[in-house]
């Protein structure tokens, strides 16, 4: 059997371990120290945001996000119909309903006519969520001035696209509340953990509040609002350190591997995942899309591609097919591109610790089922 080859795995390096060491030989084995400090203020100042608070995962960023916009139980909340549920999810969690929004086929992501679209049908909506996906930036600045022309708060959930910019500033700058995600096969990993980024203080300081059990000043432990247990550990951070001093080399090789898939497969009735010209993608996930005149489906492949122990993966279903969320709204400009994508699409294996030859041998494979 062949060395299986992954979608995308953790790839860890010295410095990791160095700070771990560090935390250990201090005794600061606690959700507080110099490594979370530390990886606060390296990532805001990687990302460009004035203010960081490092959490126990991406999904804690995005709970804190909406609470912080002030979503209510009932209140709508317009959102990425083609993600992850990551991305959704904590809508529910503060009693918010879904209005999934279509996405646009140049980015794949949330189509800024179609969330017009969803302002015009509920115009009291407050707050919208759109990640970009597989690290390639949205139509962001159309997107923020929607949101801005409507009076409500933008959240960009970056989790997939550290690193990755849109004319030149990067994602995770864009919304007033920004999530990010270290979760073990994202670009940098801390094995699992998440950050909110924000240029508001105020805001940063009541995240960090919640996110410590919302304990009050006082000698005892005195609670006026619910809290969570969402705060990173110092040991967690030590491995977010060591890993953003390799964030640029992880996106010069996963543009590597996607260039060569676009080389590779140059000829057959396939695209890989596009971007918009105004924008750098971190290029996470390497995907291609199936032509529709093809009879070959992205299933065959991934079929074909797991008997030799390789993972690929389907393209995200979209949210509005979602069993869990079959009775929430879905908002498009006509044309259904999540499900589309989801018919045609494939995530292929992207792991930077892949050699040239493994992919040779992946795309060798592909190329033989046309
Ligand atoms: C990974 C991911 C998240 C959630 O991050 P976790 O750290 O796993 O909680 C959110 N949104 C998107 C789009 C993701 O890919």
């Amino acid at each position: 059997m062949f060395e299986r080859i992954w979608l995308s795995s953790p790839t860890m390096h010295n410095e990791e371990q160095a700070f771990i060491n560090e935390a250990f030989d201090t005794n600061w084995v606690a959700p507080l120290g110099e490594n979370v400090d530390k990886f606060e203020q390296e990532m805001a100042s990687y990302v460009g945001a004035k203010y960081a608070v490092a959490l126990t995962a991406g999904t804690a960023a995005l709970h804190l996000a909406v609470k912080l916009a002030g979503v209510k139980t009932g209140d709508k909340v317009f959102c990425s119909d083609l993600t992850f549920s990551a991305t959704v999810n904590p809508i529910s969690y503060e009693g918010g309903t879904q209005v999934f929004i279509e996405s646009e086929r140049e980015s794949w992501n949330m189509d800024p006519r179609a969330l017009e679209r969803a302002f015009e049908k509920y115009p009291g909506c407050r707050c919208v969520i759109a990640a970009n996906l597989y690290g390639t930036p949205a139509k962001l600045d159309d997107i923020a001035a929607v949101c801005a022309a409507h009076n409500a708060v933008f959240i960009e959930d970056a989790a997939e696209s550290l690193g990755a910019s849109y004319q030149g500033r990067m994602t995770g700058t864009f919304g007033k509340y920004n999530a990010l995600s270290f979760n073990g096969n994202k670009i940098i990993t801390t094995s699992g953990g998440g950050m909110l980024l924000s240029d508001e203080e105020d805001a940063v300081k009541k995240a960090r509040f919640w996110s410590t059990q919302s304990r009050e000043p006082f000698p005892w432990y005195e609670h006026k609002e619910l809290g969570y247990n969402y705060r990173m550990s110092n040991i967690v951070a030590g491995i977010g350190r060591g890993q953003l001093l390799h964030l640029n080399e992880h996106i010069r090789e996963k543009e590597r591997i996607y260039r060569t898939y676009e080389k590779g497969l140059e000829g057959l009735p396939v695209a890989m995942n596009p971007y918009l010209s105004d924008s750098r993608p971190n290029f996470w996930l390497s995907c291609m899309t199936i032509n529709s005149e093809s009879s070959i489906t992205p299933e065959q492949i991934r079929l074909a591609l797991a008997a030799k122990n390789i993972e690929s993966r389907p393209i995200w279903k979209p949210m509005h097919l979602q069993p869990v969320f079959a009775d929430r709204d879905y908002i498009s400009v006509g044309d259904p591109v999540g499900e589309d994508l989801f018919a045609r699409g494939l995530c292929l294996p992207s792991d930077i610790k892949m050699s040239e030859e493994q992919q040779a041998h992946v795309i060798a494979i592909i190329r033989r089922m046309f």
